[in-house]
């Protein structure tokens, strides 16, 4: 471990949502292995679940830690328990939370005035403007953390120049990202929403200010992998760093298991499941930590994976998990009919161990940006069915630009809390057989360009590689911004 810097002190406040505190508390562990002192700010109950990962860090000699600060929802008609945008019961309360975070500005400014050594910057997510104020109350940098790649803060960026959301064209019709070089469509309807309620609005204005006052970005991602776009978004933003992909710092059976919340399957059982089966001949289907999905849908990718004739390992989550989808799953005794090819997991999985296993040759994903980016590490191939939110721009970067996935064929972008639109489970296994195919020419260019970004990905880390010299440029910023 080099310790490049002793006396730093970074402050890492990520938004409550497990896609924003599980690669920040990685990241954290970057920056920790240069010698710098890390701590993360987080409420009580998303402390209770992630300091197992913390608690790796510190067996490892990192000066990391997790402070917890008292999160009052209830002040703000928030639920009891609610702290995580993953026990938000619908779309609004998952907005009255993020809106709600600013609660924690005082008792935040409270606790840095105690800190030892003092904060040298914060680094934030976007969707927390008002850590802004705090580190000019305190006369610090800060610096955002993008958790979306450059492509889509490009591709947004190129869109909402181009006023589309405002032209005549219908839902449906495809238009192509002006100005950048690849051929990128878009419909209207794969586009996240822009009609905000008023204090959405009021929010995301707040967001924009404030994204100008940050000293300068990092961003969860690697030059080599997406070089046009990162130096598009340095034409907007001069200071910003690509410092991923974050997942690989975990190196371990316990650290890549232990991320998020603890896995709902025994590790050692889920790798010798894995160990019984062909090299690159398993789907793993998972569909991320907020995106909600019908009971009927449930059965249709049930269904679909049964009938593909493929090893699977599927995730059931909580919130997919109705008495519904209970009750099919029992009365079609699916688990008895799957038994031996496929393996359930009810709750969370560890994903980034799953993916990083040599059977796995295919993921199903949602295409949030840490499953696409932790699929890339592990340089394996996805079929992909984005929902929601900035999904999209991922499938079209998966797919168009580095040409490593194949689309299920999922139009509609969610705006309420889940779609309507249903993929039939006979589209899930063609997908899927047309996916695993080893004698189509499509399939195995896709595959070994897969493996391609996978090892571009790891070298991106490694001493001397982009990300890792990145790291030390955003140290040394620091250091320049603190004399
Ligand atoms: N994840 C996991 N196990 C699960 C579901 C998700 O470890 O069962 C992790 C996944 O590895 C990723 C994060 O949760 O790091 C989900 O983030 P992403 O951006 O992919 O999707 P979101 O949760 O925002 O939809």
């Amino acid at each position: 471990m080099a310790s490049e810097v002793t006396q730093l002190h970074f402050l890492l406040i990520p938004l409550m949502s497990q896609s924003h505190i599980i690669p920040l508390t990685d990241f954290a562990k970057l920056l920790a292995q240069r010698g710098v002192v890390v701590s993360i700010i987080t409420t009580p109950l998303n402390y209770i679940r992630y300091k197992a990962s913390i608690q790796h860090a510190l067996e490892s000699g990192l000066t990391i830690q997790m402070l917890p600060l008292e999160f009052p929802g209830g002040q703000v008609g928030l639920p009891p328990g609610c702290e995580n945008m993953d026990s938000a019961a619908s779309v609004d309360l998952a907005w009255d939370l993020m809106l709600a975070s600013e609660i924690l500005k005082s008792p935040l400014e409270e606790m840095i005035e105690k800190l030892d050594p003092s904060p040298s910057c914060i680094i934030s997510t976007s969707a927390l403007p008002w850590t802004q104020q705090v580190a000019d109350n305190f006369k610090i940098p800060r610096y955002i953390f993008e958790t979306v790649s450059c492509f889509t803060l490009l591709c947004a960026h190129k869109l909402s120049q181009a006023r589309i959301q405002e032209t005549e064209i219908s839902d449906s019709e495809s238009f192509l990202v002006p100005d950048i070089p690849h051929r990128v469509e878009f419909t209207k309807a794969q586009l996240p929403a822009r009609e905000y309620s008023d204090r959405v609005k009021s929010f995301v204005e707040q967001i924009g200010k404030t994204m100008l006052s940050a000293r300068g970005a990092v961003v969860n991602s690697f030059e080599e992998l997406e070089p046009w776009y990162v130096e598009g978004c340095r034409k907007e933003r001069q200071r910003l760093w690509c410092i991923g992909p974050v997942s690989l710092c975990n190196k371990n059976l316990a650290e890549k298991s232990d991320r998020g919340d603890k896995a709902s399957i025994d590790e050692q059982y889920c790798m010798s499941w894995l160990d019984s089966r062909e090299p690159r001949s398993v789907i793993y289907a998972c569909f991320g930590s907020l995106s909600r999905i019908s009971a009927a849908q449930i059965k249709e990718i049930g269904l679909g994976l049964e009938a593909s004739n493929c090893p699977f390992i599927w995730i059931i989550r909580s919130l997919d998990s109705s008495a519904e989808v209970e009750k099919w799953l029992a009365e079609e005794k699916f688990e008895q009919r799957i038994e031996g090819r496929g393996l359930i997991i009810r709750g969370w999985a560890p994903q980034v161990l799953i993916l990083s296993h040599p059977s796995v040759g295919g993921f199903l994903t949602h295409c949030g940006w840490n499953s696409t980016l932790e699929g890339i590490s592990a340089g394996v191939p996805m079929i992909t069915w984005p929902m929601c939110a900035e999904q999209f721009y991922n499938e079209k970067f998966i797919v168009d630009v580095l040409k490593i996935g194949l689309r299920i064929g999922f139009e509609v972008c969610a705006v309420a809390e889940q779609s309507n639109a249903l993929v039939k489970w006979d589209q899930v296994k063609k997908s899927i057989e047309k996916f695993m195919d080893d004698r189509d020419d499509e399939g195995r260019d896709r595959r070994r360009r897969a493996q391609k970004f996978g090892e571009m990905a790891k070298a991106a880390l490694e001493q001397g590689g982009s990300s890792y010299l990145n790291i030390t440029l955003l140290i040394q910023d620091v250091m320049q911004a603190c004399k």
